[in-house]
């Protein structure tokens, strides 16, 4: 019987877990640069969890079932509600902040195409305990940061929810009909949208972008609505420390993010050549979750990558990561000698070589081959003559080279490792 992956499910190749490595090494690098560390939250949680907060868009694609006790689990969507969950339970006396990051998959029950998936992975961080415009910022060039030092294109759009809340509330808007309208701007149905303002003002803030000009706009705009003029204060000063640490951006009022939880700077990063599938990281603050989750009243703000976007942009763009490469495949010439083939392989192991040895009884014109294609730097050839002078040869794949060292004498060199 013949049995399929499910449908929005991938198997990853070692090529492609090649890159996933790297593109995810960059990235630990880049948080742990500022002190993030990580965490791991579980796959499955009570799916009232992110019914709670999670939002409309999120909650349709739910992955919900029922474990053998009728308790209602669901497949984490994403892990920001999972990470409050967790400060809650265990970090509320921490001192502040907190500096999280974590990297797994999420599941939502989507439409599969390229770039959306029902297995998906996210890395992303958490930032617990501070407001303001500095943690704000902090976070967002982080996230610059990440793909930076990676070398991917991108734009970075920054709005404020908090702007569009406050104006709502200025209007009169209650807070289900706000929860509409950011759904709508978040799905671009502009036409829904226009259907549900009533309020020329507000399709003007929604429609403003620009450089940091935007703002004075926007206060052109808001002169009359004192919460929007506040929280547009704020995001005047994140843009000013963006300036200061020089991440590029643009002001966007448009974005809203799907998740219902955000109170106020959100954030969204694009990239060409990916069609519909174009964002690949999404954050914002969200300081009333933790709140919800019957903590203290606790500030955050956090993102999360879409990591295989990333990579495919990392693909699209047409960066390469460093080649796979094991440091030696270890040869017998012959069956005899296969014990002290060993020996040497453990040896070179303990020195921290990556080592493969020949595990098919292969005559050495096919082990060579083999290494070529392992991509091998060096090939340990064991015969029985060279065994006899406590010697091997040593071949070197890049120049095909070869020597005879005494055994006592085979070093591994780490700055081998990968050309480097
Ligand atoms: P969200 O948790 O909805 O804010 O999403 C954060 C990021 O995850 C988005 O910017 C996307 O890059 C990525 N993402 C969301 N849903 C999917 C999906 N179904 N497949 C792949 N990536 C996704």
């Amino acid at each position: 019987m013949k049995i399929e992956k499910p449908r929005g499910t991938r198997d990853l190749s070692p090529e492609e877990m090649g890159k996933r490595r790297f593109v995810e090494g960059e990235i630990v690098r880049t948080f742990e640069s500022y002190n993030y560390r990580p965490i791991q939250v579980p796959t499955f949680e009570h799916a009232e969890l992110f019914s709670l907060k999670s939002g409309e868009e999120i909650r349709q694609h739910m992955y919900v079932f029922r474990d053998k006790s009728d308790r209602e689990l669901c497949l984490r969507p994403e892990a920001t509600a999972s990470v409050c969950r967790m400060f809650v339970e265990n970090f509320q006396n921490t001192q502040m902040p907190l500096k999280f990051y974590y990297m797994g998959p999420m599941f939502r029950y989507e439409r599969p195409q390229k770039g959306r998936y029902r297995e998906f992975w996210q890395a992303g961080v958490e930032l617990i305990g501070p407001s303001g415009a500095r943690s704000d910022a902090e976070v967002i060039s982080m996230a610059s940061k990440c793909l930076e030092n990676i070398g991917l294109k991108f734009e970075l759009e920054v709005g404020h929810l908090g702007i569009l809340r406050g104006l709502m509330r200025d209007l009169g808007i209650g807070a289900g009909k706000q929860d509409e309208l950011i759904n709508a701007m978040d799905k671009g149905e502009t036409e829904r949208l226009e259907n549900l303002v009533e309020h020329e003002v507000l399709l003007d803030i929604i429609g403003l972008n620009g450089q940091k000009d935007a703002v004075e706009r926007a206060k052109t705009i808001l002169n009359s609505y004192p919460s929007a003029l506040s929280a547009l204060e704020e995001l005047s000063q994140i843009l000013s420390l963006l300036d200061e640490n020089a991440t590029s951006y643009v002001v966007n009022m448009g974005v809203a993010r799907g998740l219902e939880y955000y109170t106020g700077m959100v954030f969204e990063i694009m990239v060409n050549g990916l069609g519909a599938q174009s964002q690949i990281c999404g954050g914002g603050r969200y300081d009333l979750l933790i709140e919800l989750f019957g903590g203290k009243t606790t500030p955050a703000v956090g993102f999360a990558f879409g990591f295989d976007r990333v990579v495919d942009a990392f693909d699209e763009q047409g960066i390469k990561a460093p080649e796979a490469a094991v440091d030696f495949v270890v040869a017998p010439v012959s069956d005899e000698i296969r014990k002290d083939a060993d020996r040497i392989a453990s040896e070179l192991r303990k020195q921290g070589a990556s080592v493969d040895i020949d595990l098919m009884d292969r005559k050495l014109g096919k082990i060579m081959e083999y290494a070529a294609n392992v991509n091998a730097l060096q090939v340990v050839i064991v015969g029985p003559k060279e065994l006899a002078k406590s010697e091997v040869t040593l071949r070197d794949m890049k120049t095909g080279g070869q020597e005879n060292v005494k055994i006592a004498n085979l070093k591994f060199k780490i700055e081998k490792r990968n050309g480097k």
